[in-house]
């Protein structure tokens, strides 16, 4: 489907390139991942500001740490007992198995790197891939609330509205390189947080002309 990558190239061409994921190391790009779930980006990262001004923010310093101080200092990003665990259990993960060397993971087969990141508690499909694209170059296409709300009101959607069935139909559509699929991602996250807010500002919108929503609004 074409749709998917005039919306790509529209998208490219007003904001220009997002860059994403804004982060030092690859360990950060995980815990954002895990950070930013049910919260917005702004709280995230005051969370990983404050973990970055304890010196904190590396798998060594939180497999050492107790789970209550890792807890009090990423309060800012919300539901921070349930994180820290997730956390804790994620740098466990790369300590145990592959020596604090997150290189040594990217070296699995994709299947099984994604296997073992849903095998910790906290870590679901969304986060997953998070992970899977900004850290262990894995093309996929991350779907998020602002990707759902996107292409749900531009007029695509999948059969179902699983995760899976979602990434399925963009992944199929869209293809796209590793560095098209990071951008993509950072692109929608900036449309959805300045025109397809929960109250849509379609007039200001790059993707009016092609989108059910916004054109039907605006000839009213
Ligand atoms: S035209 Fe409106 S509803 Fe459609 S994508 Fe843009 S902001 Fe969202």
């Amino acid at each position: 489907m074409e749709i998917t990558k005039t919306i790509y190239k529209r998208l490219l061409e007003s904001y220009g390139p997002q860059l994403w994921w804004p982060a030092e190391t690859a360990f950060e790009v995980m815990v954002g991942a895990v950070l930013t779930q049910n919260t917005n980006w702004n709280n995230a990262e005051k969370a990983i500001i404050s973990l970055k001004t304890a010196n904190v923010l590396n798998i060594k310093s939180i497999n050492q740490m107790t789970e209550s101080r890792l807890s009090s200092l990423i309060r800012p990003s919300g539901f921070h007992r349930v994180k820290a665990k997730t956390l804790k259990s994620l740098a466990s993960l790369i300590k145990r198995e592959f020596g604090s060397c997150i290189e040594k993971l990217k070296e699995l087969p994709a299947n099984e790197k994604r296997r073992l990141l849903l095998r910790i508690k906290g870590i679901g499909p969304e986060t997953a891939d998070d992970i899977m694209l900004y850290v262990l170059d894995e093309p996929r296409f991350v779907v998020d609330e602002y990707t759902k709300r996107i292409f749900s009101r531009i007029g695509i959607t999948p059969i179902s509205n699983s995760y899976e069935s979602w990434q399925k139909m963009l992944e199929t559509e869209f293809g796209g390189a590793l560095n098209d699929l990071r951008e993509y991602h950072g692109l929608l996250v900036a449309l959805g947080k300045t025109c397809c807010k929960k109250i849509p500002d379609c007039a200001e919108c790059p993707l009016c002309s092609i989108c059910v929503y916004g054109s039907a609004h605006q000839s009213i």
